[in-house]
């Protein structure tokens, strides 16, 4: 099969979503040639550790860059102002990663099968990644020197996060596609790599996005100098760039319940009660964006399966219960498997899970665990549907006006809107418990279902946490 790698020459000649700001100063449209994205996804890349991401982040300068939809307060709070080396520094440090990220990404996409690079959402993916890495390389071919700069790398940085956030339901829509050209086994390692390897890409780039945002007085825009004396605002004192330290899964547990109720009263006229049991005043550090994915997913399976079971009066019970922190006592993360000299996004440099206390700033972060167990009476999951639920699309959801229809789950993707994903469908597009464990293993977390059939599910949800303010 051709591979689109093998085409006459790939250059990338999108400019539309870049500011002129960035085009000024950047010089001219910068083309990604062929070489240029197998050399950059071939360069080393050493592991990315917890420490690296923090160091330019004080944490009186933090923000909820991290939260979305249902925490997300004011994006840009104005903070004391940020030491100016200290953002530069994140800046060049942001540059010296993503490029290389980027090509990476790149190149697996042109080692799919020319047919599935072909269909117009898998290739709309491919561009967008194309034209964030002809973006950034002007940048990191002359560095980050004023705050000026900085401003504009900002606005670029945002606006390639931006880009970028629709990705998962389109790959998904074109996988859908082309499922009869690939086999499920290869999507779904496809996808593996490429959501894992997302995640961290995402997090460095909202990590500085956060401390770029901090160094904007209130009210200010990006193009504003940083530095700006900004009056004191609200924000707990708890986050280090996009992560919080007091994170209370209770709470987010709570946001994601009405969340999730209102969509399933949308689809089913009822919804299930959910009890917090074991230790709601738990809290821990982790990226509280993380979190509400991986609770929204986990909630909507279990209020969909309460409520076909016909079992609504049967409360959800979720019971939170925090480990002591004993040191040397945690599983090796994963991080992304982007490429085998990525390790991905590491909680120590030296790999040494026995000294992961850390001394950032003022804080001592240390790595508490929290388990969270969602019990439902939902009926289980019966033993020939167990095997697949882990698979990137397989879902045994299907909209009632379509069932029986060739479509499958193609249903549910198109009702996806065009600002992404579909948040408000309960089901369907049979990415909600992998990628949520893609998610919970980032950081070493692991996600385990116990079914009792014929009763209900147990999810156990652990999530390791990355730094604790004691
Ligand atoms: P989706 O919810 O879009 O179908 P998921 O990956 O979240 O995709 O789940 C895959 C499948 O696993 C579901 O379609 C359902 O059959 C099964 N499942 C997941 N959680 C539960 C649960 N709590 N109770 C019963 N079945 C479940
Ligand atoms: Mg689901």
């Amino acid at each position: 099969l051709l591979r689109p790698g093998c085409r006459p020459s790939i250059r990338c000649h999108l400019y539309r979503h870049s500011s002129t700001q960035s085009q000024n100063w950047a010089g001219r449209p910068f083309d990604v040639a062929k070489d240029n994205v197998a050399q950059l996804a071939a360069s080393p890349r050493r592991p990315l550790t917890l420490t690296d991401l923090l160091k330019y982040a004080p944490q009186d300068h933090g923000m909820k860059m991290g939260i979305t939809r249902l925490t997300a307060p004011k994006l840009r709070h104005g903070r004391p102002p940020l030491d100016k080396e200290a953002l530069l520094a994140s800046a060049n440090f942001t540059l010296s990663l993503l490029p290389a990220r980027l090509a990476s990404r790149i190149q697996a996409l042109r080692n799919l099968p020319y047919i599935v690079v072909s269909n117009p959402h898998v290739s709309k993916i491919y561009h967008n990644y194309l034209h964030s890495l002809s973006t950034l390389l002007p940048y990191q071919q002359r560095r980050i020197t004023t705050l000026e700069e900085e401003n504009q790398f900002g606005d670029v940085l945002a606006d390639l996060v931006q880009t970028h956030t629709n990705t998962i339901p389109v790959l998904a829509r074109g996988f859908l596609e082309c499922r009869k050209y690939v086999s499920p086994a290869d999507v779904t390692s496809f996808l593996d790599t490429h959501l894992r390897a997302r995640i961290g890409t995402r997090l460095i780039a909202e990590q500085h996005l956060a401390l770029h945002y901090a160094s904007q007085p209130i009210g200010g825009n990006s193009s504003t100098t940083p530095g700006t004396p900004a009056p004191k605002n609200s924000i707990p004192p708890n986050y280090i760039g996009v992560i919080d330290t007091a994170l209370q899964p209770a709470r987010i547990i709570r946001l994601c319940e009405d969340f999730v109720g209102e969509i399933c009263e949308l689809k089913y006229g009822v919804r299930p009660s959910l009890k917090i049991g074991g230790e709601p005043e738990a809290t821990f550090a982790h990226v509280p964006v993380h979190v509400e994915y991986i609770i929204t997913e986990l909630l909507k399976n279990a209020f969909r399966a309460t409520v076909e079971n016909g079992n609504q009066r049967e409360p959800i019970e979720v019971t939170i219960a925090a480990a002591p922190d004993v040191p040397g006592d945690h599983p090796p993360t994963s991080g992304d498997n982007d490429n085998s000299n990525d390790t991905g996004f590491e909680l120590d440099s030296e790999g040494d899970r026995a000294n992961r206390n850390e001394k950032i700033g003022h804080s001592t972060l240390s790595s508490q665990s929290i388990t969270i167990r969602i019990r439902d009476r939902g009926g289980g999951i019966p033993a020939e549907v167990l095997p697949h639920i882990w698979s990137y699309s397989f879902t045994t959801f299907s909209e009632d006006d379509f069932q029986g229809s060739e479509n499958g789950n193609m249903d549910a993707l198109n009702t996806i809107s065009a600002s992404g994903g579909n948040p408000s469908s309960i089901a369907g597009l049979g990415y909600g418990l992998p990628l949520s464990r893609a998610y919970a293993e980032y950081f070493g977390g692991s996600i385990a279902v116990q079914s009792l059939w014929g009763w209900g599910t147990d999810v156990y949800l652990t999530l390791q946490g990355v730094g604790r303010v004691d």
